[in-house]
């Protein structure tokens, strides 16, 4: 008996069930064609929604930062940590999302992180939707409150758990915006109603919202007109930006108190100055023009349309993410393999990323996608389809 079998037969396991992650090396830019394992591929499943990872305008004021700055700010932001580029983005960010103030962190995972187990302390109440993401739900588990995780977009199980708990000190319910691998949006404009009935804090996750809802992808507060009413926005630098970062834009008080009291802010070291400066440069592209919003929104109709006619289950997502559900996670990985042969690079989502038995391909539809490249996608879905009896 060695000391690792227990993780050699874990690892077993996930291979018997096809859980096992095939992780693929990507070997050029992120871009609409990207060499992958040594293959030149449709890139049909980043989080690239508008062309930002490989932009030669985000590129450019990398290059730029690093020569001003160096590579590293070598200290966490209350140290020695905060450049004058990370209070720049802060002041865009706020600017773009029409909150009051905007603090950044290292990843969307570690505003969540920072954010949930600061504002609900012991004897508060969390709300949470069953399928947020995992750094919620890790959020979630650092703290002492207590949690009430609500199915799935049911305003009604929420009302009434609030009105059994309307006496908590602190009641924060947090959602994502647009749901990761579903792609529908949250209940927000009833979400907020009912947090104004019973004085609740409201937190949205709006990483796969900014970029692609609202008026020049300004998120999902934007998008159902919800400005000033949503307490909490965290974001992500990490996915239409195409850099890599996180930020919670917001109350004065609430990002104040981040600043103070955020344990990644305090406790993990701050973002690089070459990643700062091109997340500035995404922003300052966004608040000059709608173009690539648009883009995404006319390529994301097309695809989803031919799919749709395809015979494809595309599940009801309201966004560019199109899952396309294969149910089983052997026959998603076969899906996938086959689809890589053909040209097409589109990961399969298996367990613990999804429900057992939803297991699915999410296409990620981006605005640097061309009509020529979604039909070459479609053809290879259409062929790959046939083969395994999906469609
Ligand atoms: C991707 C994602 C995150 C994490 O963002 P990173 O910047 O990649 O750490 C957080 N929340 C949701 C809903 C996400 O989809």
């Amino acid at each position: 008996m060695g000391k690792y079998d227990f993780i050699v037969a874990e690892l077993e396991a996930l291979k018997a069930q096809g859980l096992y992650n095939l992780i693929r090396t990507i070997e050029s830019a992120v871009d609409a064609w990207t060499v992958v394992d040594g293959r030149r591929v449709l890139n049909m499943c980043s989080n690239n929604y508008l062309g930002f990872a490989n932009d030669p305008e985000l590129k450019a004021a990398a290059i730029r930062a690093i020569e001003a700055y160096g590579v590293g700010p070598a200290a966490v932001r209350s140290i020695a940590g905060t450049l004058a580029l990370h209070r720049e983005l802060e002041r865009k960010l706020a600017e773009f999302k029409g909150c009051e103030d905007a603090v950044t962190f290292q990843s969307g995972f570690c505003a969540n992180l920072a954010t949930i187990p600061l504002i609900a302390g012991p004897g508060a109440v969390i709300f949470t939707d069953e399928l947020n993401h995992a750094s919620i739900i890790d959020g979630c588990r650092l703290t002492k409150a207590e949690r009430v995780i609500y199915p799935h977009r049911d305003v009604d199980f929420l009302a009434q758990a609030l009105e059994e708990r309307k006496n908590a000190p602190v009641k924060l319910i947090v959602t994502d915006g647009v749901f990761s691998m579903d792609g529908d949006l949250a209940p927000l404009p009833e979400i907020v109603e009912l947090a104004e009935r019973y004085e609740a804090l409201v937190m949205v996750d709006d990483a796969h919202g900014e970029g692609v809802l609202g008026s020049h992808g300004r998120g999902i507060v934007d998008h159902f007109g919800l400005h000033g009413r949503v307490d909490i926005e965290v974001g992500t630098l990490s996915k239409a930006f195409g850099v890599m970062g996180g930020y919670v834009a917001g109350k004065r008080e609430i990002v104040e108190y981040l600043r103070q009291r955020g344990r990644p802010f305090l406790f993990s070291s701050a973002a690089t100055p070459a990643d700062v400066a091109a997340c500035i440069a995404a922003v300052d592209i966004l608040m000059r023009s709608d173009a690539r919003v648009q883009k995404l929104w006319e390529n994301t109709r097309y695809f989803k349309a031919r799919m749709a006619e395809l015979g494809f289950d595309i599940g009801q997502s309201q966004t560019p993410i199109t899952p396309v559900m294969l149910g089983e996670a052997h026959t998603a990985w076969e899906f996938s393999k086959r689809l890589f042969e053909e040209g097409v690079f589109a990961q399969a989502i298996t367990y613990p990323t999804v429900p057992r038995g939803k297991a699915r391909i999410r296409v990620m539809v981006s605005a640097v996608h061309t009509k020529e490249d979604l039909d070459f996608a479609l053809e290879a879905f259409a062929r790959v389809g046939r083969q395994l009896g999906v469609i």
